[in-house]
């Protein structure tokens, strides 16, 4: 593309960005909540025809198009943003959340990251397909603006791979996470490929007591106070550490010094070092340990049921999240060493529940790789891991490899991008949205050249 170019897609996609950030699309949890029709709608404005919907609760619409290959035996790949964005506390932002105002070459608003940047950026990569300004490629080619990912997607993706998977039929999947890149003292740039996500095991932890009289506690038994000491007893044991190959590969290829991979990857030697990174750098350290730990948050406690009656029941809710390759088992073995004689009084249970992850070689590695290449001249990508879940969870339990990338700016250093996730102040640099179009027009391109046969 010419430079020209360049700075008309990055201002479509600005626009598009911004209409979706003004729109709102607050998903509360709640099914009448996130409204993204609203969003549907710009979409459809914008790509100029309408695509296919579906809609399984008023306002909770999603849009597909989709662009026949040249090959009908050619990979097909699917472009997924989502268009809700997580509550804000807007106390905590210095600018208004939904003004997507532009400020020194920045953007802000809820969304910024997470996803609508994306979102807008797969958009504009994608709508010369569709318009046939650009021929069609060898695979088919679909975009999907989902509603719902940001709570669970059951109103969304994972809603239309159950009844309608005819309209999301593909091979491949480029969606969240796109993180931005690592600077490596000395080297060109390390681009971090999402490839893998934990897997959310909710577990519930139930205690059971006595009732009796509030005013004579001495002697009896109380299930809010037995949860309570699970709780402090899981909170302050902070997981079990497994060094998985994920973390494995991202770590070698990172670029940090030789001293801290050494111990990055070494499972006696990991919390230590994950302490001493939280003394400069306490976010990158809280994702470091969320890639090495299966991790048990208790976020959720109800219990009792009057002030002046001793607590017959109480229960905790904890946000377990599987490392790669991990089973059930790790959660139950924690547990047990961590509650002692307590567990066997407790009641716990939970769904079942495993990781994904998507390989870091084939066809559409290389060409993230070759896209990364054609256009920062480094090839230098890393497989990396996410602690949260998203949509691609749906395509990789299907045998489908799911990815994420995007290619920022220097305006948010890899650390400060990590908090801004549901955090206050989310923003993101103008010119990362035309790079990341551009990324994204790139491996189009060098997947549609490398699986072509016609
Ligand atoms: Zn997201």
């Amino acid at each position: 593309m010419s430079d020209g170019a360049d700075a008309r897609t990055e201002g479509e996609v600005l626009e598009l960005l911004q209409t979706l950030i003004r729109n709102r699309c607050v998903n509360d949890g709640s099914e009448a909540s996130g409204h993204e029709a609203r969003s549907t709608a710009a979409l459809e404005g914008y790509f100029g025809e309408p695509g296919e919907t579906v809609e399984p609760a008023p306002g909770r619409r999603s849009v597909v198009y989709r662009v026949p290959g040249r090959d009908p035996t050619a990979p097909r790949l699917m472009l997924m943003g989502h268009l809700d964005v997580v509550p804000v506390t807007e106390e905590g932002w210095s600018v208004d959340p939904f003004g997507a105002e532009v400020i020194d070459g920045v953007v802000w608003g809820r969304g910024a990251v997470d996803m609508l940047n994306i979102t807008a950026a797969m958009a504009a990569a994608f709508k010369p397909y569709l318009t046939g300004k650009l021929p069609p490629p060898a695979g088919d080619l679909v975009y999907l603006a989902a509603a719902d990912e940001e709570s669970g997607g059951g109103l969304g993706a994972g809603w239309i791979m159950e009844n309608r998977p005819d309209l999301i039929e593909c091979d491949y999947v480029l969606t969240e996470v796109a993180f931005p890149h690592l600077h490596s003292p000395g080297r060109p740039p390390v681009y971090p490929v999402k490839v893998a996500e934990k897997g959310p095991a909710w577990r519930f932890i139930r205690g059971a007591g006595v009732p009796s009289h509030g005013s004579q506690p001495y002697g009896t038994d109380n299930a809010v106070v037995k949860v309570a000491e699970a709780v402090a007893a899981i909170a302050r044991s902070g997981g079990p550490v497994e060094i998985t190959p994920e973390w494995r590969n991202f770590v070698e290829g990172a670029g940090w010094d030789p001293a801290r991979t050494a111990a990055l990857l070494d499972p006696d030697l990991v919390d230590a070092e994950i302490e001493d990174m939280a003394v400069d750098d306490p976010l990158l350290a809280r994702w470091v340990h969320a890639c090495t730990h299966t991790t048990f948050s208790p976020n959720l406690v109800r219990g009792g049921t009057k002030v002046n009656i001793v607590a017959d029941r109480a229960i905790v809710e904890v946000d377990v999240r599987l490392l790669p390759g991990q089973t059930e088992q790790v959660i139950e073995d924690h547990l047990r060493k961590v509650l002692g004689p307590l567990y066997e009084e407790l009641e716990i249970w939970g769904e079942p529940a495993r990781a994904s992850s998507s390989p870091a070689g084939g066809p559409m590695w290389d060409a993230i790789g070759d896209a990364f290449e054609s256009l920062t001249g480094s090839r230098r990508i890393v497989p990396a891991l996410t602690p949260v879940g998203t949509d691609g969870r749906f395509f990789r339990a299907k045998g489908i490899e799911a990815y994420g990338v995007g290619l920022y700016d220097d305006r948010v250093a890899f650390s400060e991008f990590l908090g801004l996730f549901h955090g206050n102040d989310e923003r993101v640099g103008v010119a990362s949205l035309g790079l990341t179009a551009r990324l994204l027009s790139r491996i189009i391109e060098r997947l549609s050249d490398l699986t072509s046969r016609m």
